[in-house]
């Protein structure tokens, strides 16, 4: 999902659209041409700005709720449905998730509500309609779209923020994990209806059908691993079993340890038994070729790994696993020694084993502790 440009930063969050965006934005500026000539696509091109901007503020607020209870949000794309803000996490409390997802569908009622109050009976509903007509006037065309964008996110499917209301809403009589199952089948639900409706009416709800239903499984699955890391310990989840390279090996050596084991990251260690760095596979082949085999694994391995005691809950290590991109996080003793490392895959291997951690459900609402 990296086919975003970045376009600044607003307190820290960064502002990127999503290419489909621009190429969404290229179709409306193509319809007002063909219908209108230059001065259309002028003006559309300017309603296309206001709508980019409204669709911004929309993630702003989303933004700024969050921030109230404690979360950030590294960046806003934006696509052509809305926008997501990738929040460092999600509030934990439905209350509060609640709260979120409506602070972005809110502010477009606002602006439709200023527009409508200052246009009066200039604007009707017939104009809902009409967004792609010349005719009607640029005010009454930002209301309507405006209008569109908070009945558009009012759909129960994730990523539009009626799948995180219901989610929410869910999540208050039952876990969050059933929650977001459940949430996520109903959104999968609406894609198939949509995709039906846009063979028969406009091919665009295709895509968006398509990725409705990517989103529902990808929503599903984190919010999996986030359940199963509340309830467990590093300790629980790390890989004990594995081979280390000693500061004085060469990549020669290291890349008899690749054949020897079924490891794509070594650990180095020094002689106390500390993590002085990570070799993966991609280094190590990379330094074979172009260093040759000589090469001492110190100056070709990735020193800046972050470790974790093994007694950390898994949630905060998987955080610095996850958010900076590192192929390995370190788990240690009480000495320092690293005992056990944790990666993205075994992970996965774990979520595979416990799909739901009973522990982490039973956090939340009064029928947590009923039998299952
Ligand atoms: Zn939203």
């Amino acid at each position: 999902m990296r086919w975003s440009l970045n376009v600044g930063s607003i307190a820290g969050t960064a502002i990127r659209i999503h290419i489909t965006f621009l190429l969404f934005l290229v179709w409306l500026g193509t319809i007002f041409y063909r219908q209108g000539g230059a001065e259309a696509a002028w003006q559309g091109t300017i309603f296309i700005v206001l709508i980019f901007l409204c669709v911004l503020l929309h993630e702003l607020g989303h933004v700024f709720a969050a921030r109230r209870y404690g979360v950030t949000t590294r960046d806003v794309t934006l696509w052509p449905f809305g926008g997501i803000a990738s929040m460092e996490r999600m509030p934990d409390k439905p209350s509060e998730e609640l709260i979120v997802a409506v602070a972005g569908p809110a502010v477009n009622v606002v602006i439709a509500a200023v527009l409508l109050l200052w246009l009066g009976p200039r604007f009707d509903l017939e104009n809902l309609a009409a967004i792609e007509n010349p005719g009607v006037s640029l005010a009454v065309k930002v209301a309507a779209a405006n209008i569109i964008l908070v009945l558009f996110n009012f759909i129960p499917a994730f990523p539009m923020d009626g799948g995180r209301v219901l989610r929410a809403l869910l999540a208050m009589s039952m876990g969050n994990a059933r929650a977001t199952q459940l949430a996520a089948t109903i959104g999968q639900g609406f894609a198939v209806a949509f995709g039906v409706l846009g063979i028969f009416y406009n091919p665009m709800l295709i895509i968006i059908a398509a990725f409705i239903f990517l989103a529902a499984s990808g929503e599903a699955t984190q919010a999996q691993l986030r359940a199963l890391a509340q309830g467990t310990l590093v300790s629980d989840a790390m890989i004990t079993t594995f081979e280390s390279l000693p500061t004085s090996a060469t990549v020669s050596d290291a890349a008899d340890a690749l054949i020897r084991t079924t490891q794509t990251e070594f650990p180095v260690t020094d002689g106390t038994g500390h993590l002085r760095g990570v070799l993966t596979r991609d280094a190590m082949i990379k330094a074979l070729k172009q260093r040759g085999p000589d090469t001492p694994v110190l100056e070709v391995m990735q020193g800046d790994i972050p470790t974790v005691p093994a007694n950390t809950k898994l949630d905060t290590a998987l955080r610095s696993l996850m958010g900076r991109g590192q192929p390995v996080v370190g788990v240690t003793d009480r000495g320092g020694k690293l005992v056990g490392l944790l990666t993205v895959e075994n992970l996965g291997e774990m979520m595979m084993i416990h799909p739901a951690h009973p522990s982490a459900e039973t956090e939340r609402g009064p029928w947590g502790n009923a039998p299952r």
